[in-house]
């Protein structure tokens, strides 16, 4: 296990704990240990409000290195419920993409099995009420209000490669606490912005999934890669600048890791001792330059062509298109996939048990493919997407998962 302290023997100590972790078992211990070691910062009152915020922003498995893995969101609601809290919510917003197609990140990552498995509420934060608040460049989004009122907060977000912000961590995954098409004005001065949001409201414990990372052209397009470590903090600031380190970022890359430090958050003394004190884990892959038309297709004057013509652009055969000339990184569909896990097929099966390493619900390798309900399996199709062997046995429909499949089913296979 890392650990790096900011500013010991100081009450804002900032201090990052690093484990390593890749299997179930791994996962949940994983957590199990770093909130023991967190247990003071918990809240005392067991009807605190708690919210969790993952990084659920797009509709790509979770195995892709995109979005929170079920494992961890599974094994950090199951540690709170014993510990007795009785008010947990998990909420956040997705993308400006995928909320205005009224696609529901929830469902397609089946988040929603934590419903019935642990009782927690969903919440999406796209259509909360908000509070406004004043940024960089006339940039004033409002930031939902179930943020806003929880009693404690925990960003649980992804390691990633972002083409504009270079880095998606914790300081990024608080964009999402913005409501709605407001998104977009965070993106009026993206590297100012993600950090002025994060002096708006901080969260209490950060839990970053570092499990399956996204590097090359992150967030949306970029390949998946075996990162295996958890971290847990207080400090967003001290977060993303460790987990910078460990991927081979040097910080200075990160603008937004400039502003914090341009504010002081960071110092010279902590930057270095981070580099000192700690190893490069595993070096990232850098996303790769943005193409002039990506830029455009961002740029804010341009925003009234942008509405003019989005009843065209959105088709998904014209998004298609704009994916290939490398404007656009995501290609939505409206139809959720109907897959069903139905069972394991013992004549392919080679007994490797990946399937039962990545099993958020922690199945064996007999019940794989025989639970296949709540809240015995939450029909995340883990199993399948990590099998070399085709040996799970799907019904239903791809619709617009076909697409995914074909651009992740391999390199998840491999992780
Ligand atoms: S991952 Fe596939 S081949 Fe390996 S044990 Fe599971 S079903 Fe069998
Ligand atoms: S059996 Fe497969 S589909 Fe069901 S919860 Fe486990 S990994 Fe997900």
């Amino acid at each position: 296990m890392l650990s790096f302290t900011a500013r010991p023997n100081t009450a804002n100590a900032g201090r990052v704990d690093v484990r390593p972790a890749w299997t179930t078992p791994e996962v949940v211990s994983g957590v199990d240990a770093l909130l023991e070691q967190w247990s003071a910062s918990l809240p005392a009152d067991r009807a605190t409000a708690i919210v969790i915020k993952p990084n659920l922003n797009n509709d790509l498995v979770a195995l892709s290195g995109n979005c929170t893995d079920l494992r961890v969101l599974d094994a950090l609601c199951a540690n709170l419920r014993r510990r007795g809290y009785t008010d947990i919510t998990i909420a956040d917003g997705s993308n400006v993409g995928i909320a205005r197609r009224g696609i529901s990140t929830f469902r397609r990552l089946r988040v929603d099995s934590l419903k019935i498995r642990y009782g927690v509420r969903t919440v999406d934060l796209n259509t909360d009420t908000g509070t406004p608040v004043v940024l960089h460049n006339d940039a004033h989004p409002e930031v939902a209000n179930t943020i806003l009122n929880a009693g404690f907060l925990i960003s649980v977000p992804k390691v990633k490669t972002h083409a504009e912000a270079q880095l998606s961590c914790a300081m990024k995954n608080w964009v999402g606490i913005c409501r709605g098409q407001d998104k977009r004005h965070m993106h009026y001065d993206l590297a100012r912005n993600i950090f002025a949001i994060n002096e708006v409201v901080q969260p209490d414990l950060i839990l970053v999934d570092g499990l399956v990372g996204m590097e090359g052209n992150g967030p949306g397009d970029g390949e998946p890669f075996r990162f295996g470590q958890l971290a847990m903090s207080d400090d967003a600031f001290v977060n993303d600048a460790v987990i910078a380190h460990l991927v081979g970022l040097p910080w200075r890359e990160v603008p937004y890791l400039q502003h914090a430090f341009n504010a002081g958050l960071l110092t010279t003394d902590i930057v270095e001792r981070i580099a000192a004190e700690l190893p490069v884990l595993r070096p990232i892959k850098r996303p790769p330059a943005r193409t002039r038309l990506a830029m455009m297709a961002e740029a804010r004057s341009l925003e009234w062509l942008k509405r003019t013509v989005r009843p065209i652009v959105q088709k998904p055969e014209v998004t298609e298109i704009a994916y290939k000339l490398k404007i656009v990184q995501d290609v939505y569909f409206l139809e959720d996939d109907t897959l069903q896990v139905v069972g394991r097929d013992a004549e392919k099966c080679g007994t490797c048990a990946r399937c039962v390493d990545f099993c958020p619900t922690g199945l064996t390798l007999a019940d794989i493919g025989v639970k296949t309900t709540l809240p015995d399996c939450a029909q995340c199709l883990y199993c399948w997407w990590v099998c070399p062997k085709d040996a799970i046995v799907l019904e239903g429909e791809e619709r617009g998962m076909a697409r995914q499949i074909q651009r992740y089913k391999k390199d998840i296979e491999q992780l």
